[in-house]
């Protein structure tokens, strides 16, 4: 039971807010939309956590980051052994401090969030990485190398963290991955306005090949150099696959192969990877000058908002209501500050063209919700005769995404299930021995905090594998 006083204090002082930009400016620009805390603000926040006994933020953090010792120590001035008490569970905490779903995960559970408003966890973490990073970060332990070779298929969070656990353990670690940027969905997928590259995703990347770890671009697993030759020609003695889930969904619908319709994957990727959204770039993206995004996820707001910010009107379509939004409500709040419009119990029917080939307009179909489906929620039926047309230049389906079916094609006895995942246990162990797997080649599209939980779950798996 916490201290009565101390609880009414944390109340009265309230959530510090943190600094955005303003929307109309950042409607415009690629420029990071949340500027974070400065030392005042961290200080007086990190003087509401209550320091529990029982931490119930640290029971619903994947990776089980120590919080209220980290924020202890921000409270105390010291902020580089709060990094340092993140580092020894997160190698990406710059990231997660950034795009975790704190508000579902460790903020949803803090117990300040029973009556009022939840210590902001990730806006804390955020500060820390940031401060210790512009002081050269966290330096790490090392075990002496053993010389053994684990190699890592692909290059998100969840091969990210494997391979820093592994390094740490002293493994001869390779990352292979085939983009010519390695980071996953953080690098091509999360756009900068929430994600920067150079100034986060890059240093964080760098301080796991500081420990050694050796990352080959332009590698395609499977087609470059399959997992049986990995074993069996380069001397690997452990393979971890996270190859993610880049593999898009389309509706099905007339009209997909016109042109002007993007997947979400394609258009981020080139927006992002490709740089269209910088002027000087020689890869520009046409995007138009009314654009409908269909889905209702985080991918669906960052496709949105990109195409915002490259001077589109846009419109979002989604067949439930704004309750039923599966993205985070930091996104959704900040979508409709920046103007995107949102069309609710909207499906589309089919994409129109005009003689040439074009977009031209979205035909979709009015819904209302019905009774609850197998996953909770109610589920949208279509209501007669009320079709319309939005004009729209082009369309970007952001419906989900699923494995890409490369690895497990020509991996042999390596099991997947009906949608392409990978199976493996609660360790990663797939069918094949001495094959692990974890994040979203195992999951299906899920988030970047399970993935680095699996590729951390997955090193010690390995370690155990591995260890005479
Ligand atoms: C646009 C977008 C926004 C998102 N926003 C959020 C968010 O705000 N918060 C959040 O928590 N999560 C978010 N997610 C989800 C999150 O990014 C993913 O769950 C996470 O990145 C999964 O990590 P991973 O390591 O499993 O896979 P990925 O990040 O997908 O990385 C897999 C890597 O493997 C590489 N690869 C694939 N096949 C091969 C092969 N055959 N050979 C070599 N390399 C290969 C890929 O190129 C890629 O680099 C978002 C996802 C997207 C697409
Ligand atoms: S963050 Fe919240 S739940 Fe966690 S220790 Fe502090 S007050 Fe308690």
């Amino acid at each position: 039971m916490q201290n009565r006083e101390e609880l009414k204090m944390a109340e009265k002082i309230g959530r510090v807010p943190v600094r955005e930009q303003d929307p109309k400016v950042r409607a415009g620009n690629f420029e990071e939309v949340c500027y974070g805390y400065n030392e005042k603000e961290a200080l007086l926040e990190a003087s509401r956590c209550l320091n529990c006994r029982n931490p119930r933020c640290v029971q619903h953090c994947p990776v089980g980051i120590r919080i209220p010792e980290f924020i202890a120590q921000v409270r105390a001035g010291a902020f580089q052994e709060a990094a340092r008490v993140i580092a020894s569970d997160s190698s990406l905490p710059a990231v997660c401090g950034r795009v975790c779903p704190q508000e579902t995960q460790c903020e949803g559970s803090c117990i300040l969030g029973v009556k009022g408003e939840p210590v902001a966890i990730g806006k804390l973490e955020r500060f820390v990485a940031d401060w210790s990073r512009a002081q050269g970060g966290v330096p790490v332990e090392k075990a002496p190398a053993n010389g053994i070779k684990v190699a890592i298929v692909g290059s998100g969070p969840s091969g990210l963290a494997c391979a820093s656990d592994l390094a740490k353990l002293g493994y001869d670690v390779t990352i292979f991955e085939v983009l010519h940027k390695p980071g996953g969905v953080l690098q091509y997928g999360i756009p900068e306005f929430r994600l920067p590259k150079q100034r986060v995703v890059e240093p964080e990347i760098d301080s796991v090949r500081a420990l050694g770890v050796k990352i080959e671009t332009n590698v395609v697993v499977g087609r470059t150099i399959t997992i049986d030759e990995l074993f069996d020609r380069e001397g690997f003695k452990a393979v971890f696959v996270g190859s993610g889930a880049g593999l898009p969904r389309f509706m099905g619908i007339p009209g997909e192969s016109l042109n002007g319709v993007f997947s979400a994957n394609e258009f981020l990727t080139r927006s992002n990877l490709m740089r269209a959204f910088d002027p000087s770039s020689d890869t520009p993206i046409f995007v138009g000058k009314r654009v409908a995004v269909v889905g209702g996820g985080n991918v669906a707001m960052d496709a949105a908002r990109t195409a915002l910010r490259l001077g589109s009107q846009v419109t979002i379509v989604y067949r439930r209501t704004e309750k039923e939004l599966p993205a985070r409500a930091e996104e959704v709040h900040h979508a409709l500050e920046e103007g995107i419009v949102f069309r609710m119990l909207t499906n589309p029917v089919e994409i129109l063209g005009d003689e040439k080939g074009w977009v031209n307009a979205l035909r979709c179909i009015q819904m209302e919700l019905g009774e609850p489906d197998a996953s909770g929620r109610r589920s949208p039926i279509p209501i007669k005769d009320s079709e319309f047309e939005i004009p729209v230049d082009a369309v970007i389906m952001a419906l989900g995404t699923s494995p890409n079916p490369l690895i497990a094609k020509t991996t042999k006895g390596l099991e997947t299930e009906r949608h392409g995942c990978i199976v493996a246990d609660e360790s990663g162990a797939t069918s094949r021995p001495g094959v692990f797997a974890g994040g979203d080649a195992v999951t299906g599209a899920a988030t970047v905090i399970l993935a680095m939980g699996a590729g951390r779950r997955a090193a010690a798996a390995i370690d155990a594998y591995l260890r005479p």
